[in-house]
């Protein structure tokens, strides 16, 4: 596990906290999305079919860092949009580091060699970049050539200069196990110091449909590339041992999506990352009014297929917790990729899906609208 000490060793003490006080539900990592706006239009993002008044709304730098002090989880990751377009981007990471949090900074990295001289290296703060695979896998991915050279072009002189770099790898339904092994072997000699790999969700906007894994096919999928590398001890993952033997099908865990709660220009987003069925005003409402039972594999429709690492990188790490011998063996001996799998979660009982995204642009938009006119007034009766 590509987890520095300094990261394991106040994240196990947080948890141990929560632990101890009897918390029934914390979150682990913050994902913070101060944007929508991209820079690239990706053929499985969910996150940027929205109306320009939107895309051009952001959370300024005190909205974030209030954001990361109302949830205070030690890890906070930003995500988007593309979080380097936010011109506050830098006060916002120095503001997080300076609170003692890990920052991740997802980016596609066509600007990160622009803008690197705004950030310094930090043991609090590693770039996530956007890798699905290798330059024809994640050119395609992102529908634009050059990206995977502008990307390595990026993460070279990051690594020269003494950042840490992950990489943060979507794997859809065209992956092929092979090339998937050599573009992680390609990652460890770019001296990448984390993978980030998890399956593609389903969002409901994404442009192509037809690319999305089933679980059963994730399952198998991660069976197969990881036998191609030692069950996984070839590469240095970010991700804990038994969330990656639960990609294999070797767990059946149910979602923890309070662990990585998300606030984006909306609001607190319910239920999780993936999700948008609704939005709080405060992080305490988020946690203590969203209806929890409602969402997950098994109970909602939208959640029938999702493996991702923002759903169940918190239930596996707690899993760590409880059962730290059994999360041992899977680091020292590789996931297990033969034999029985796991019981899968029956679906059965799900509650169909509801559409709310339409909704949800409406009210945002009437907000918008209102603060517009608001800002207008004011300034008309200032010049009279
Ligand atoms: S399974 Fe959990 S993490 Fe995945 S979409 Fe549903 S609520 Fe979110």
């Amino acid at each position: 596990m590509a987890i520095p000490i300094l990261q394991k060793a106040v994240v196990g003490a947080y948890i141990l906290r929560k632990h101890v006080s009897g918390q029934k539900r914390y979150p682990l990592a913050m994902m913070l999305e101060p944007l929508f706006r991209c820079n690239l239009a990706c053929s499985g993002c969910g996150k940027i079919d929205y109306p320009d008044d939107i895309l051009n709304e952001r959370l300024s730098l005190q909205e974030c860092l209030e954001s990361v002090d109302e949830c205070n989880a030690p890890v906070v990751s930003i995500a988007g949009g593309e979080p380097l377009l936010h011109r506050e981007m830098p006060q916002i990471v120095q503001g997080i580091i300076a609170r003692r949090k890990f920052v991740y900074l997802c980016t596609n990295a066509l600007l990160m060699e622009k803008k690197l001289d705004q950030y310094k290296p930090s043991p609090f703060f590693v770039w996530s970049v956007h890798l699905d695979g290798d330059r024809q896998m994640h050119d395609r991915s992102v529908c634009q050539e050059g990206v995977y050279d502008r990307a390595v072009a990026a993460i070279k002189l990051a690594k020269d200069r003494g950042f840490r770099v992950n990489i943060n790898c979507t794997l859809f339904n065209d992956a092929q196990p092979e090339k998937v092994a050599a573009f992680f072997d390609t990652a460890k000699d770019m001296g990448i110091d984390g993978i980030t790999v998890s399956p593609g969700y389903a969002y409901e906007r994404a442009p192509e449909q037809q690319h999305f894994l089933t679980r059963s096919m994730t399952r198998q999928l991660f069976r197969d590339i990881l036998k191609l590398g030692k069950g996984g001890r070839n590469w240095a993952f970010s991700q804990s041992s038994l969330f990656l033997d639960f990609l294999a099908g070797n767990q059946t865990y149910h979602c923890t999506p309070w662990g990585n709660p998300t606030r984006t220009v909306f609001g607190w987003q319910r239920p999780c990352y993936l999700l948008g069925e609704g939005y709080a005003r405060t992080f305490r409402e988020l946690m203590e009014e969203t209806d929890w039972d409602a969402y997950g594999t098994g109970n909602y429709e939208k959640c029938a297929n999702c493996m991702v690492h923002s759903g169940y990188e918190a239930t596996a790490v707690m899993d760590t917790v409880k059962r730290p011998l059994a999360a041992l063996k899977v680091g020292l001996k590789g996931v297990r990729t033969e034999g029985a799998m796991a019981p899968d979660i029956p679906l059965d009982k799900q509650r169909p899906a509801q559409y709310v995204y339409s909704r949800q642009v409406e009210i945002k938009l009437t907000e918008i609208k209102g603060r517009k006119a608001t800002a207008t007034e004011i300034k008309a009766a200032r010049t009279h």
